[in-house]
């Protein structure tokens, strides 16, 4: 099996870039279902100097879709499906890296700010010796019509196939369920900042920042 990446891409993920004697990048993770509002909220934090930004779905976006890798993404998430671990991982990891080399990320004084990944708790599983996850800002929406309404608005300006239609916008939602939710007791409640992703978007940011704030002041 190829994707167009060289041998080492398909390497243990383990030790390929980050070896267990490297300390761990400082990570704050936003977390929520599919149309929660991730991903404008990582990218506003990323613009704060000191937070670097990366939303896992964009990585698989910025994939050309005539590679294999590409045509991989398309067929999982036009399902509505989670692509598998190791291809998601391994290709994540070679973003992070890059953008440590490119310094882009300075892990010795950016705060690494994650949407869309880990995503499951084996991804989480095999990112521990990687990140150090400080908080998780749950964005909580219990209602499920109103998650529906804001993707497809997304599908028309994004031109996102993922959101095109509504049984595979229910299929997304569903798997957040089954493999995304049992993320929070992986972490657990001492990590987890839960806030109402149905309030506005700066009302949401106020929120995240205030906790931030809150964190620094407390350690
Ligand atoms: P959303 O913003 O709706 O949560 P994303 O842009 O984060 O969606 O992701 C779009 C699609 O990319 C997902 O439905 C999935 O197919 C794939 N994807 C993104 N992140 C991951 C991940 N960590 N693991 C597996 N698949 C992923």
């Amino acid at each position: 099996m190829s994707f167009g990446f060289s041998r080492s891409f398909f390497q243990p993920l383990q030790n390929q870039f980050h070896n267990k004697s490297m300390a761990r990048y400082r990570t704050y993770l936003i977390f929520g279902a599919p149309g929660s509002g991730k991903g404008t909220q990582g990218k506003t934090l990323g613009t704060i100097p000191g937070f670097f930004h990366c939303a896992c779905g964009d990585v698989f976006r910025s994939i050309d879709t005539s590679t294999e890798l590409g045509q991989k993404f398309l067929e999982y998430s036009s399902r509505g499906e989670l692509v598998p671990d190791e291809i998601t991982l391994k290709l994540w990891q070679v973003r992070i890296n890059d953008c440590v080399q490119t310094h882009t990320f300075r892990p010795a004084t950016d705060t690494l700010v994650l949407d869309g990944i880990p995503r499951n708790v084996r991804q989480a599983e095999l990112m521990a010796d990687i990140i150090d996850v400080k908080r998780v800002f749950y964005l909580n929406c219990p209602d499920r019509s109103a998650l529906v309404e804001r993707l497809k608005k997304r599908a028309l300006k994004d031109n996102r196939l993922d959101d095109a239609n509504e049984k595979v916008i229910h299929h997304r939602l569903d798997t957040y369920e089954r493999e995304s939710r049992p993320l929070l007791d992986y972490y657990g409640k001492d990590l987890i900042e839960e806030i109402d992703a149905s309030l506005t978007p700066i009302e949401v940011f106020g929120k995240i920042v205030n906790a931030i704030l809150r964190d620094r002041q407390d350690s």
